[in-house]
């Protein structure tokens, strides 16, 4: 039996969470992708930091990735506004430097808000917004005169949230709903969970889509951009979102694969598969009758999580299972925590 990696030509890969937690590596992470052999392309929703810079940190951590080996939101939103607007466009620029050196990268005339401000007769045909510590109010309001008179709106990413060393920040999102809020009128977004930074990446690698396969920790960001992507896609349970969140998740939020973290990857994947009464993973085979679970027999950890997540995602799907009952069988299921 191949190994989970040899059914995909790539990889695009989620950094938080999945490589790195803040300055540190997560564990088993850069060894697992050390020894890789399909070509990896790193997707961030981070729209402030250039791809050279993230690059930098990964070299740091002991991998080898170069600019060209990350793809950004901010990237994702260049390419979007070059799809529609003509070459040397015009451009605002809200965010950090990141936002601004896409922007250049695509040939674009990049104008700061301040540029703006003091000579408002300079019309711009795009905005692009992306985080920046340093974003004002004022360039929030230089965002949304230009949209109101009709430019093109793009942001990197909707995540509403920043997780910073001092705690929770508003994140990107919440700053286009500030925007959103003047001009009544929505961006095209381009980040996770969206699917233009996914293709971009498989369009950089010169792969189709269907084989090229997400990583990531998050189910509603990297999970549900896969899945918008048309791109299979792999839970790690080494940041954000665990088996018992994945339980209640709704069709769109649900990876291909789940695995414990990146090493999985080089091993041998047994998929949840169904005889119509019981669900098989390797060794375990389980249902549900009459709200609790009956066992067959008991596999490992990640064996009993997977045949245990299919049988909830069906229970829930044939309407047979609420989620209250999902989430006290999940936690029946804790073993593998
Ligand atoms: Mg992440």
């Amino acid at each position: 039996m191949a190994s989970l990696i040899e059914r995909y030509a790539a990889v695009v890969c989620d950094l938080d969470g999945v490589v790195y937690r803040g300055p540190d590596a997560v564990d088993h992470a850069v060894g697992a992708l050390s020894g890789l052999t399909v070509p990896i392309v790193y997707a961030t929703n981070n729209a402030s930091r250039p791809p050279e810079e993230v690059a930098a940190h990964l070299t740091d951590l002991g991998l080898h990735a170069s600019g060209r080996d990350v793809a950004t939101s901010s990237q994702a939103g260049a390419e979007e506004l070059a799809a529609h607007l003509p070459h040397g466009a015009r451009v605002l620029a809200v965010g950090g430097v990141g936002v601004r050196e896409a922007l250049q990268a695509k040939g674009f005339r990049v104008l700061q808000p301040a540029q703006v401000r003091d000579d408002p007769g300079q019309r711009v045909a795009g905005v692009l917004q992306g985080y920046g510590p340093d974003v004002t109010a004022a360039d929030l309001a230089e965002a949304a005169y230009a949209v109101a008179a009709g430019a093109m709106w793009v942001a990197t990413n909707t995540d509403g949230t920043l997780p910073t060393h001092r705690g929770t920040a508003p994140g990107n999102g919440t700053l286009v709903a500030a925007v959103r809020r003047a001009v009544n009128r929505d961006p095209v977004v381009v980040g996770k969970p969206e699917a233009p930074l996914y293709h971009l990446c498989a369009g950089r690698l010169g792969i189709e889509v269907r084989r090229v396969l997400a990583v990531g920790d998050r189910l509603d960001t990297d999970i549900a951009g896969a899945v918008s992507a048309g791109m299979d896609s792999v839970l790690v349970l080494t940041g954000v979102d665990s088996v018992t969140t994945l339980a209640t998740a709704p069709r769109q939020l649900r990876p291909t694969y789940l695995v414990e973290d990146l090493r999985s990857l080089q091993d041998e994947y047994d998929d949840a598969e169904t005889d119509y009464s019981w669900w098989v993973c390797g060794n375990d085979r389980r249902r549900v009758v009459d709200g609790r679970w009956e066992v067959a027999s008991q596999g490992a950890a990640m064996e009993a999580a997977r045949a245990g997540i299919a049988a909830l995602h069906q229970g829930l799907d044939d309407g047979d299972l609420d989620t209250e009952t999902v989430r006290r069988l999940v936690r029946d299921l804790d073993d593998w925590q």
